[in-house]
């Protein structure tokens, strides 16, 4: 029997149409930069999933509810009382998003000098290791290296390379694992229990502590359920019980699987380390009960996160999410296989294959969905990943062109993913017709997010 989401519309967002001459304009404006757009020129959004989910009756009844008293709120209560029944941390810090609790871990859990290993970095993840004067370093999994292969954990980190670099010279420079799940960077793909367990072994023969990158638990664990032997039965919770468990500490971005516009926490176990947390967390984001979140948003995580963990809403997204893949590949493009769950990732490097990577395919099918169809998403290409020297020419590729569709929760119907897989089919009629871009300005720190480039014009034969 096909599922369907557990909830019904209750109130709606009217969504901007546009003409295709419209959005020639504004992209131009925007410098080719999709992060320049604005959002009332965009038809479907799909940059990212993260603090665009739709909110519940439930979550709103608490944010109006909500207790905003400096210390020792009722909301921080109920906030903490959720993330304790997840994660079972005696330290959980509430701080206003991600990188807040990165910046906030990584400055006091890594030494100037040290590696942080994972199975790969997301991007602001990187920046705060960097930023606290230390390495990230990537070792994702053989298998992830094959866009095509249908290995049910391509998020997971490379076993073999992990004992080595611990075992290695650099060994005694490692500071932290840090394992994101799902593994945002790397497709969206999902990290396995066993390779959890296998980390935390390693851990602890090494004595290096073992973090999560925690955003998507929920999404991890149902593919958990899903996948790995012995998890049928389990119910979501369980398993993201189960992971917490294996762990150190975490940072979360509330923003994804707790379903709230913003939000994020630093669990730990130390008693030492959390004292060092939440000295900088009261410098820098706000007393130990709020951590720069108002108390509407502790009551939107704390109800989100325990609407993210119910199987029927788990296994209705996760359905869409494969029938959007199914779609895309009727239209004639390739996606990192498996299907995940928060977003698809498409091979443009192979759907533009005359293009060359300094002619960034990924970005140029970024701009042709926004072009054709008002549709915004993000490139995780050359342009996000390789190498330029100062006149920003390409002197590296990535080594895979793709595009990122990333799928709010609850926010989209069906019909919106068709009207996207439709779009894609009229891209893919024709892919010799997309243009090339040129970088014409890029920082050196996240330099995605701050680009500006041109459109190579085409030459009409
Ligand atoms: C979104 C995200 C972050 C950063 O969180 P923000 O709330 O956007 O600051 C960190 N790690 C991963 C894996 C993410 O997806």
């Amino acid at each position: 029997m096909k599922s369907f989401p557990p909830y019904r519309v209750q109130v709606v967002k009217a969504i901007p149409i546009t003409t295709r001459e419209e959005r020639e304009e504004a992209l131009a404006r925007a410098g080719y930069n999709m992060f320049d757009l604005p959002a009332n020129m965009v038809t479907i959004d799909l940059l990212t999933d993260s603090g665009t989910g739709a909110v519940s009756a439930a979550q709103e009844a608490g944010a109006a509810a909500a207790d905003r008293s400096y210390a020792g709120s009722d909301s921080w209560f109920r906030f903490k009382s959720a993330l304790e029944d997840l994660t079972s941390f005696p330290h959980l810090f509430p701080v206003h998003q991600g990188r807040a609790a990165e910046r906030i871990l990584f400055s006091t859990a890594l030494k100037p000098g040290q590696i942080s290993l994972s199975n790969t970095h997301f991007d602001t993840t990187r920046a705060n290791v960097e930023l606290a004067g230390a390495e990230a370093r990537d070792l994702p999994c053989p298998e992830a290296a094959d866009l095509d292969s249908r290995d049910p954990f391509k998020g997971n980190i490379d076993l073999g390379a992990l004992e080595e670099t611990l075992s290695g010279p650099d060994g005694s420079r490692v500071g932290q694992v840090l394992i994101t799940i799902t593994n945002n960077g790397g497709g969206g793909q999902p990290v396995s229990m066993a390779n959890l367990k296998a980390v935390r072994a390693l851990c602890d023969r090494f004595g290096v502590p073992f973090f999560l990158d925690a955003a998507r638990f929920a999404e991890n664990s149902w593919l958990i359920i899903q996948r790995e032997n012995g998890y049928v039965g389990k119910t979501p919770k369980e398993v993201a019980q189960e992971t917490f468990a294996l762990a150190d500490g975490f940072v979360a971005s509330l923003k994804k699987d707790a379903i709230s516009p913003m939000g994020a926490a630093i669990g730990v176990r130390d008693e030492q380390l959390a004292k060092q947390c939440e000295a900088i967390l009261i410098a820098t984001e706000g007393f130990r009960t709020y951590g720069g979140l108002g108390g509407h948003d502790l009551e939107r995580v704390a109800q989100g996160l325990q609407e993210v963990v119910d199987p029927d809403y788990l296994r209705n997204r996760a359905e869409e999410t494969a029938h959007f893949a199914r779609l895309i590949n009727e239209a004639g493009v390739d996606i990192v296989q498996p299907a995940g769950v928060h977003g698809l990732y498409l091979n443009a490097g192979r759907l533009l294959q005359h293009m060359p990577p300094h002619g960034f395919p990924g970005h140029a099918l970024a701009c042709e969905l926004y072009l054709a169809g008002g549709i915004r998403c993000a490139e995780l290409g050359s342009l996000y990943l390789g190498t330029f020297d100062d006149e920003h020419n390409l002197i590296s590729p990535a080594p895979f062109e793709l595009v990122r569709l990333a799928i709010p929760r609850r926010t989209y119907t069906l019909a919106h993913l068709e009207y996207v897989a439709d779009v894609l089919a009229s891209i893919a009629k024709n892919p010799e017709s997309v243009p090339e871009y040129r970088v014409t300005h890029a920082p050196q720190l996240l330099r995605h997010f701050n680009l500006k480039l041109r459109q190579v014009p085409r030459t009409v034969s």
